[in-house]
């Protein structure tokens, strides 16, 4: 079974914004949503990326503990995350896989060819050392 997310265009162009601002380090940020199948991502969170390496990324804890706290009692939810990849790999790194603690969350890597974002790619993650599954992306216009 694969999971369908829905993002908007305009959320799309800001995770896009952001991966060719932070090249060449990578950016990261959360993704807030709802539902199961599809998951609708209601809102894109910039997140201060707090690894050290440049070529490593860490949410901000105390960002995704403040979304959290913010989200709790609505319908809304932490869904998942993006980050770059300023290298151009398309796919999530052994590093990724090991971040990946959590199951059925979203994966967003924002592949970059010479600091130019190319098309955003999205996994699901199935849990600690379970690795990913693809997911269907789809995109539709901003209301
Ligand atoms: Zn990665």
């Amino acid at each position: 079974m694969t999971v369908t997310v829905e993002l908007t265009n305009d959320q799309c162009e800001m995770i896009t914004r952001e991966s060719e601002k932070a090249f060449p380090r990578e950016c990261c940020g959360l993704l807030i949503g709802t539902g199961d199948d599809p998951v609708t991502v209601t809102d894109v969170v910039i997140a201060e990326n707090v690894a050290e390496s440049p070529s490593r990324f860490l949410v901000d804890p105390q960002c995704q503990f403040d979304w959290m706290r913010k989200l709790r009692g609505t319908s809304d939810r932490i869904v998942g995350l993006y980050h770059s990849h300023p290298n151009g790999r398309c796919d999530p790194s052994a590093y990724d896989a090991e971040m990946a603690i959590e199951p059925e969350q979203i994966w967003l890597i924002v592949p970059l060819c010479n600091g130019q974002a190319e098309e955003i790619k999205g996994f699901w993650s199935r849990g600690l050392d379970k690795g990913f599954d693809t997911l269907s992306l789809s995109i539709t216009e901003s209301p």
